[in-house]
Protein backbone atom coordinates (compact mmCIF):
# COMPACT_ATOMS: atom_id res chain seq x y z
CA UNK A 1 0.00 0.00 0.00
CA UNK A 2 1.56 3.68 -0.73
CA UNK A 3 1.45 6.45 1.10
CA UNK A 4 1.00 10.18 0.07
CA UNK A 5 3.24 12.18 1.83
CA UNK A 6 3.50 15.94 1.47
CA UNK A 7 6.84 17.60 2.82
CA UNK A 8 6.47 21.34 4.34
CA UNK A 9 9.67 23.16 4.29
CA UNK A 10 9.69 25.89 7.13
CA UNK A 11 13.42 26.94 6.67
CA UNK A 12 16.42 25.83 8.97
CA UNK A 13 20.01 24.26 8.66
CA UNK A 14 18.35 21.26 6.97
CA UNK A 15 17.34 23.35 4.00
CA UNK A 16 20.91 24.23 3.03
CA UNK A 17 23.79 22.75 0.40
CA UNK A 18 27.06 23.55 -0.26
CA UNK A 19 27.15 25.42 -3.49
CA UNK A 20 29.93 23.78 -5.73
CA UNK A 21 31.28 26.62 -7.26
CA UNK A 22 31.66 28.88 -4.36
CA UNK A 23 31.81 26.40 -1.61
CA UNK A 24 29.11 29.14 -0.11
CA UNK A 25 25.69 27.54 1.78
CA UNK A 26 22.55 28.03 -0.66
CA UNK A 27 19.77 26.85 -0.45
CA UNK A 28 18.68 23.41 -0.77
CA UNK A 29 15.69 22.73 -3.76
CA UNK A 30 13.09 20.11 -2.26
CA UNK A 31 10.73 20.26 -4.95
CA UNK A 32 13.61 18.48 -6.89
CA UNK A 33 14.13 15.96 -4.05
CA UNK A 34 14.03 12.69 -5.99
CA UNK A 35 16.95 13.83 -8.02
CA UNK A 36 18.82 14.63 -5.03
CA UNK A 37 18.16 11.46 -3.57
CA UNK A 38 16.94 9.03 -6.20
CA UNK A 39 17.23 6.39 -3.31
CA UNK A 40 13.33 7.65 -1.96
CA UNK A 41 12.12 6.25 -5.10
CA UNK A 42 11.95 2.60 -3.26
CA UNK A 43 9.90 3.72 -0.61
CA UNK A 44 6.32 3.27 -1.16
CA UNK A 45 5.14 6.44 -0.54
CA UNK A 46 4.41 9.60 -3.40
CA UNK A 47 6.20 12.56 -2.45
CA UNK A 48 5.38 16.38 -2.47
CA UNK A 49 6.93 19.27 -1.59
CA UNK A 50 5.51 22.91 -0.58
CA UNK A 51 8.03 25.49 0.63
CA UNK A 52 6.89 28.03 2.62
CA UNK A 53 7.47 31.75 1.70
CA UNK A 54 10.01 33.44 3.03
CA UNK A 55 11.86 30.09 4.83
CA UNK A 56 12.79 31.70 8.20
CA UNK A 57 15.15 30.73 10.52
CA UNK A 58 13.24 29.22 13.59
CA UNK A 59 14.96 31.99 16.20
CA UNK A 60 12.33 34.20 13.91
CA UNK A 61 9.48 31.95 14.47
CA UNK A 62 6.48 33.74 15.90
CA UNK A 63 2.63 32.17 17.43
CA UNK A 64 1.69 33.49 13.57
CA UNK A 65 4.11 31.01 11.74
CA UNK A 66 2.20 28.09 13.98
CA UNK A 67 -0.72 29.09 12.49
CA UNK A 68 0.08 29.29 9.07
CA UNK A 69 1.81 26.05 9.03
CA UNK A 70 -1.24 24.40 11.18
CA UNK A 71 -3.88 26.39 8.42
CA UNK A 72 -1.44 24.48 5.52
CA UNK A 73 -2.08 20.73 6.96
CA UNK A 74 -5.24 21.44 7.58
CA UNK A 75 -5.44 22.42 4.22
CA UNK A 76 -4.15 19.69 2.55
CA UNK A 77 -5.34 17.14 4.98
CA UNK A 78 -7.72 15.22 3.00
CA UNK A 79 -5.34 14.75 0.33
CA UNK A 80 -2.43 13.24 2.28
CA UNK A 81 -1.43 10.23 4.29
CA UNK A 82 0.85 11.76 6.66
CA UNK A 83 3.01 15.29 6.41
CA UNK A 84 6.78 15.59 7.19
CA UNK A 85 7.43 19.24 8.46
CA UNK A 86 11.70 20.25 8.18
CA UNK A 87 11.68 22.94 10.54
CA UNK A 88 15.48 24.61 12.00
CA UNK A 89 16.17 22.88 15.74
CA UNK A 90 16.17 26.05 17.59
CA UNK A 91 12.65 25.92 18.33
CA UNK A 92 11.55 22.87 17.02
CA UNK A 93 10.02 21.82 19.83
CA UNK A 94 8.29 25.47 20.77
CA UNK A 95 6.64 24.76 16.98
CA UNK A 96 5.73 21.03 17.18
CA UNK A 97 4.17 21.18 20.62
CA UNK A 98 2.06 23.98 19.92
CA UNK A 99 0.81 22.13 16.76
CA UNK A 100 0.17 19.34 19.18
CA UNK A 101 -2.31 21.47 21.38
CA UNK A 102 -3.75 22.94 18.28
CA UNK A 103 -5.01 19.85 16.26
CA UNK A 104 -8.43 18.62 17.43
CA UNK A 105 -8.74 14.75 16.13
CA UNK A 106 -5.71 14.76 14.86
CA UNK A 107 -5.59 10.81 13.16
CA UNK A 108 -2.55 10.67 10.92
CA UNK A 109 1.50 11.66 11.46
CA UNK A 110 3.29 14.68 11.30
CA UNK A 111 6.34 14.18 11.75
CA UNK A 112 9.05 17.40 12.55
CA UNK A 113 12.41 16.78 11.55
CA UNK A 114 15.88 18.57 10.71
CA UNK A 115 19.36 18.60 10.80
CA UNK A 116 22.37 19.84 12.43
CA UNK A 117 24.49 19.94 9.63
CA UNK A 118 23.23 21.49 5.83
CA UNK A 119 21.56 18.64 4.37
CA UNK A 120 23.65 19.35 1.19
CA UNK A 121 27.25 18.93 3.24
CA UNK A 122 28.80 15.75 3.11
CA UNK A 123 28.46 14.85 6.56
CA UNK A 124 24.95 15.90 6.87
CA UNK A 125 22.70 14.08 9.08
CA UNK A 126 19.87 15.39 7.76
CA UNK A 127 19.43 13.06 5.14
CA UNK A 128 18.77 10.26 7.19
CA UNK A 129 16.70 11.81 9.22
CA UNK A 130 14.57 12.55 6.17
CA UNK A 131 14.21 9.65 4.63
CA UNK A 132 13.22 8.11 8.31
CA UNK A 133 11.15 10.79 8.76
CA UNK A 134 9.11 10.63 5.45
CA UNK A 135 9.09 6.52 6.27
CA UNK A 136 7.74 6.86 9.29
CA UNK A 137 5.04 9.65 8.17
CA UNK A 138 3.94 6.75 5.60
CA UNK A 139 4.02 3.45 7.61
CA UNK A 140 0.97 2.14 8.23
CA UNK A 141 -0.35 -1.57 9.87
CA UNK A 142 -2.40 -4.56 8.09
CA UNK A 143 -5.72 -2.54 8.63
CA UNK A 144 -3.82 0.50 6.79
CA UNK A 145 -4.07 2.68 9.71
CA UNK A 146 -1.18 4.92 10.78
CA UNK A 147 1.31 3.61 12.87
CA UNK A 148 2.18 7.34 14.77
CA UNK A 149 -0.97 9.65 14.16
CA UNK A 150 0.21 12.33 16.59
CA UNK A 151 2.74 15.18 16.20
CA UNK A 152 5.89 13.76 16.82
CA UNK A 153 9.71 14.26 15.77
CA UNK A 154 12.06 12.44 14.24
CA UNK A 155 15.63 12.72 15.48
CA UNK A 156 18.88 10.60 15.58
CA UNK A 157 17.48 7.28 15.56
CA UNK A 158 14.49 8.32 17.85
CA UNK A 159 10.93 9.38 17.64
CA UNK A 160 9.66 11.38 20.21
CA UNK A 161 6.17 12.72 21.11
CA UNK A 162 6.89 16.11 19.88
CA UNK A 163 5.40 17.83 23.25
CA UNK A 164 7.78 16.04 25.51
CA UNK A 165 10.72 17.16 23.69
CA UNK A 166 13.67 19.90 24.24
CA UNK A 167 16.81 20.95 22.04
CA UNK A 168 19.27 19.35 24.30
CA UNK A 169 22.35 19.58 22.28
CA UNK A 170 23.80 22.75 20.15
CA UNK A 171 26.47 20.49 18.91
CA UNK A 172 25.90 16.53 18.66
CA UNK A 173 23.72 15.06 16.21
CA UNK A 174 21.32 13.38 18.92
CA UNK A 175 19.80 17.57 19.29
CA UNK A 176 16.81 16.09 20.76
CA UNK A 177 15.67 14.17 23.83
CA UNK A 178 12.38 13.54 25.93
CA UNK A 179 13.63 13.05 29.26
CA UNK A 180 10.28 11.88 30.79
CA UNK A 181 8.36 9.93 28.21
CA UNK A 182 10.03 7.28 26.35
CA UNK A 183 10.53 6.83 22.29
CA UNK A 184 7.50 6.47 20.11
CA UNK A 185 10.17 4.43 18.17
CA UNK A 186 13.83 3.46 17.55
CA UNK A 187 15.24 3.59 14.99
CA UNK A 188 18.28 1.00 13.83
CA UNK A 189 18.46 -1.31 11.09
CA UNK A 190 14.79 -1.78 11.45
CA UNK A 191 12.26 0.67 13.17
CA UNK A 192 11.45 -0.44 16.00
CA UNK A 193 7.13 1.29 16.81
CA UNK A 194 6.67 1.36 20.80
CA UNK A 195 3.20 1.21 20.30
CA UNK A 196 1.96 1.04 23.87
CA UNK A 197 3.53 4.51 23.67
CA UNK A 198 2.02 5.79 21.18
CA UNK A 199 -1.35 8.00 21.20
CA UNK A 200 -4.54 7.07 19.01
CA UNK A 201 -7.55 9.03 18.15
CA UNK A 202 -11.07 7.31 19.18
CA UNK A 203 -12.16 7.50 16.18
CA UNK A 204 -10.60 8.42 12.61
CA UNK A 205 -13.08 9.57 10.63
CA UNK A 206 -13.45 12.86 12.87
CA UNK A 207 -12.68 16.31 10.36
CA UNK A 208 -9.32 17.56 11.61
CA UNK A 209 -10.40 21.17 13.26
CA UNK A 210 -7.46 24.03 14.46
CA UNK A 211 -7.57 26.41 16.94
CA UNK A 212 -5.87 29.27 15.65
CA UNK A 213 -5.92 32.09 18.81
CA UNK A 214 -2.59 32.14 20.78
CA UNK A 215 -2.51 34.88 23.58
CA UNK A 216 1.18 35.53 24.38
CA UNK A 217 0.54 37.03 27.44
CA UNK A 218 2.81 34.55 29.03
CA UNK A 219 6.44 34.75 30.95
CA UNK A 220 8.85 32.25 31.65
CA UNK A 221 10.21 33.25 35.29
CA UNK A 222 13.54 31.10 35.87
CA UNK A 223 14.10 30.91 40.06
CA UNK A 224 18.24 31.17 40.82
CA UNK A 225 19.29 31.95 44.33
CA UNK A 226 19.77 36.42 44.06
CA UNK A 227 17.10 36.64 42.72
CA UNK A 228 15.21 39.54 44.07
CA UNK A 229 11.73 40.85 45.08
CA UNK A 230 12.25 43.67 42.88
CA UNK A 231 12.62 42.17 40.16
CA UNK A 232 10.12 39.38 41.21
CA UNK A 233 7.40 42.30 41.34
CA UNK A 234 8.74 43.98 38.28
CA UNK A 235 7.94 40.56 35.85
CA UNK A 236 4.38 39.77 37.75
CA UNK A 237 3.58 43.44 36.57
CA UNK A 238 4.19 43.11 33.21
CA UNK A 239 1.15 44.70 31.21
CA UNK A 240 -1.17 41.84 29.40
CA UNK A 241 0.23 39.54 31.73
CA UNK A 242 -2.10 36.53 32.40
CA UNK A 243 0.25 33.55 33.04
CA UNK A 244 3.28 32.66 34.26
CA UNK A 245 5.68 29.36 33.89
CA UNK A 246 7.44 29.23 37.53
CA UNK A 247 11.11 27.02 36.56
CA UNK A 248 11.61 25.96 40.44
CA UNK A 249 14.39 23.96 41.52
CA UNK A 250 14.19 20.12 42.30
CA UNK A 251 10.83 18.44 42.44
CA UNK A 252 8.96 21.65 42.15
CA UNK A 253 10.80 23.78 44.70
CA UNK A 254 11.30 27.54 45.83
CA UNK A 255 12.45 29.98 48.52
CA UNK A 256 9.55 30.09 51.64
CA UNK A 257 10.55 33.72 52.57
CA UNK A 258 7.93 36.58 52.44
CA UNK A 259 9.55 38.22 49.96
CA UNK A 260 9.01 35.79 47.20
CA UNK A 261 5.81 33.90 48.48
CA UNK A 262 3.93 37.53 48.83
CA UNK A 263 4.48 39.06 45.69
CA UNK A 264 3.20 35.74 43.89
CA UNK A 265 0.19 35.64 46.25
CA UNK A 266 -0.47 38.40 45.22
CA UNK A 267 -0.46 37.59 41.33
CA UNK A 268 -2.38 35.32 41.68
CA UNK A 269 -4.82 36.90 43.80
CA UNK A 270 -5.17 39.55 41.18
CA UNK A 271 -6.15 36.31 38.65
CA UNK A 272 -2.46 35.40 37.39
CA UNK A 273 -2.15 32.25 36.65
CA UNK A 274 1.30 30.46 38.05
CA UNK A 275 2.74 26.95 36.61
CA UNK A 276 5.49 25.19 38.45
CA UNK A 277 7.23 23.46 35.82
CA UNK A 278 11.26 22.18 37.37
CA UNK A 279 14.26 23.55 35.49
CA UNK A 280 15.84 19.52 36.21
CA UNK A 281 15.86 17.90 33.01
CA UNK A 282 14.32 14.55 34.37
CA UNK A 283 11.32 14.12 36.36
CA UNK A 284 8.65 16.85 37.59
CA UNK A 285 7.11 18.86 40.27
CA UNK A 286 5.58 17.36 43.45
CA UNK A 287 4.75 20.10 45.53
CA UNK A 288 3.57 17.99 48.56
CA UNK A 289 7.16 16.63 49.24
CA UNK A 290 8.78 19.52 50.35
CA UNK A 291 7.77 22.73 52.89
CA UNK A 292 9.63 24.73 49.78
CA UNK A 293 7.19 22.79 47.74
CA UNK A 294 4.32 22.86 49.79
CA UNK A 295 4.12 26.99 50.33
CA UNK A 296 3.67 27.62 46.52
CA UNK A 297 0.71 24.74 46.11
CA UNK A 298 -1.44 26.67 49.12
CA UNK A 299 -0.90 29.65 47.18
CA UNK A 300 -2.87 28.91 44.51
CA UNK A 301 0.25 27.63 42.42
CA UNK A 302 -0.84 24.79 39.93
CA UNK A 303 1.45 21.82 39.16
CA UNK A 304 2.91 21.68 35.24
CA UNK A 305 4.17 18.16 36.45
CA UNK A 306 6.49 16.73 34.48
CA UNK A 307 6.10 19.08 31.36
CA UNK A 308 8.60 20.75 29.36
CA UNK A 309 9.08 24.32 29.53
CA UNK A 310 8.20 24.28 25.91
CA UNK A 311 5.16 22.20 25.99
CA UNK A 312 3.97 24.59 29.37
CA UNK A 313 4.77 28.21 27.30
CA UNK A 314 2.61 26.76 24.58
CA UNK A 315 0.22 24.71 26.26
CA UNK A 316 -0.57 28.18 28.09
CA UNK A 317 -0.78 30.51 24.89
CA UNK A 318 -3.32 27.98 23.58
CA UNK A 319 -5.43 27.68 25.88
CA UNK A 320 -4.97 31.59 27.04
CA UNK A 321 -6.65 31.71 23.15
CA UNK A 322 -9.31 29.57 23.82
CA UNK A 323 -10.89 31.25 26.70
CA UNK A 324 -10.94 34.69 29.30
CA UNK A 325 -12.00 32.25 32.49
CA UNK A 326 -9.43 31.21 34.92
CA UNK A 327 -11.36 28.26 35.87
CA UNK A 328 -11.67 26.43 32.64
CA UNK A 329 -8.07 27.48 31.86
CA UNK A 330 -7.07 26.12 35.52
CA UNK A 331 -9.29 22.65 34.86
CA UNK A 332 -7.03 21.92 31.53
CA UNK A 333 -3.76 22.70 32.84
CA UNK A 334 -4.57 20.01 35.27
CA UNK A 335 -5.54 17.43 32.61
CA UNK A 336 -2.83 16.20 29.92
CA UNK A 337 -4.63 17.50 26.93
CA UNK A 338 -2.07 15.55 23.88
CA UNK A 339 -0.07 13.53 25.93
CA UNK A 340 2.26 16.37 27.53
CA UNK A 341 2.64 15.14 30.69
CA UNK A 342 2.30 12.22 33.54
CA UNK A 343 1.16 12.65 36.88
N1 LIG B 1 19.29 28.50 13.51
C1 LIG B 1 18.83 27.32 12.83
C2 LIG B 1 17.32 27.28 12.98
O1 LIG B 1 16.83 26.90 14.01
C3 LIG B 1 19.47 26.12 13.39
C4 LIG B 1 19.04 24.80 12.79
O2 LIG B 1 18.22 24.70 11.92
O3 LIG B 1 19.59 23.80 13.23
O4 LIG B 1 16.62 27.66 12.07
Amino acid sequence: MRSSILIIYTGGTIGMKTDPDTGTLVPFDFSAIYEEFPSLKRLKVDIDVHTLTPVIDSSNVQPHNWVTLAELIREKYDCYDGFVVLHGTDTMSYTASALSFMFENLSKPVVFTGSQIPIGVLRTDGRENLITAIEIAGARDAEGLPLVPEVSLYFQNHLFRANRTTKRSAEALSAFYSYNYPPLADVGVNITYNRSAILHPERYDKPLCISSHFDDGVCVIKLFPGLTEHTLRAMLSIEGLRAVVLETYGAGNAPTADWFIRPLEEAIGRGLIVLNITQCKGGGVAMGLYETGLRLQQIGVQSGYDMTVEAAVTKLMYLLGQTQSNKEIKKRLEEPLRGEFTR
